[in-house]
């Protein structure tokens, strides 16, 4: 990779990254292309990145498909799919980490510790491998994008983070690789996700700006559901993803919900 990175960058190119998981689907997609329209050179990372996952979360289940993702990846423009082994990215006596304070706190920080040092670990890394000038994110993470906004602030980091739009199923599911643990009854039913955040959205364009009538709206809408378990329902400023009392400016409604063992998230930002 490096050897690579060094000979476009002699060539004055700009480079895209779009970090993922693999397993791709039209979220990841829409990202590689915003990213081969406006560089001369992309790069996609696909590593299950260990350090990210809990005890008990599901990076050894994560699914793993590098040759239909190649073919994906391929087909959109991606000129290098970068797929490193683990023991390479973090080998024996590996012990160096990044760590973004405060915007880890609350949210997913809190369901799930170490997550987000896990991630910044990782994306510091493959910056400093594939030294890109824009770097691509989706919004489904709306924290994760926020944290890396941070940290390549923070950092001084030479590059741009772009985040993009969640890109859903049809009946407003956001896509996830996670979708597929879903048995078919849970797959029904978590639409209501995104439902729930649709009603959020209609009750503060109808006027309503008390935090905690939204939440409770939300909470039925997903408790409608009876497979759903509730792991989070917040509403926060996009700033320092404070939680708000009383809804102005641009407000992040954020949620975590459960389907067995599958954790999905959604959110949606409305600007009051
Ligand atoms: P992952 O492979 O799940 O780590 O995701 C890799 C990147 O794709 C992250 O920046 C995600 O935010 C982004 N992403 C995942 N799902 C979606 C989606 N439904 N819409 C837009 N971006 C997404």
């Amino acid at each position: 990779m490096k050897t690579i990175i060094r000979e476009v960058k002699e060539q004055g190119k700009l480079i895209g990254l779009v970090p993922t998981m693999g397993c791709l689907h039209q979220g990841h997609l829409s990202l590689l292309e915003a990213a081969r329209e406006e560089c001369d050179f992309t790069v996609m990372s696909i590593f299950v990145n260990p350090i990210q996952f809990g005890h008990g979360e599901d990076y050894e289940e994560s699914p793993r498909d590098l040759e239909r993702d190649s073919r994906l990846a391929g087909a959109y423009g991606c000129d290098v799919i970068f797929s490193p082994p683990v023991k390479e990215m973090y080998p024996p006596g590996y012990s160096t980490f990044v760590h973004v304070e405060g915007l880890t706190a609350g949210l997913c920080g809190a369901s799930r510790p170490g997550h987000f040092r896990g991630v910044t670990t990782v994306v510091t890394k493959l910056f400093n491998l594939v030294r890109p000038g824009r770097a691509y994110f989706g919004q489904k993470d709306a924290q994760q994008a926020l944290v890396l906004k941070k940290m390549a602030g923070d950092l001084n980091m030479n590059l741009e983070i772009v985040i993009l739009p969640v890109v859903r199923e049809e009946d407003g599911l956001a896509m996830s690789s996670r979708n597929s643990y879903l048995s078919p009854e849970q797959r029904k039913q978590a639409a209501v996700i995104y439902k729930s955040l649709q009603a959020a959205e209609k009750m503060i364009l109808s006027g309503v700006i008390d935090s905690e009538e939204i939440k409770r709206a939300v909470e039925a809408v997903i408790s409608g559901a009876d497979l759903a378990r509730i792991d989070y329902v917040e509403i926060v400023e996009t700033g320092e993803l404070q939680p708000l009392s009383v809804l102005e400016g641009q407000c992040l409604i954020a949620v975590a919900v459960k389907f067995g063992a599958t954790r999905l998230i959604d959110n949606i930002i409305v600007e009051v």
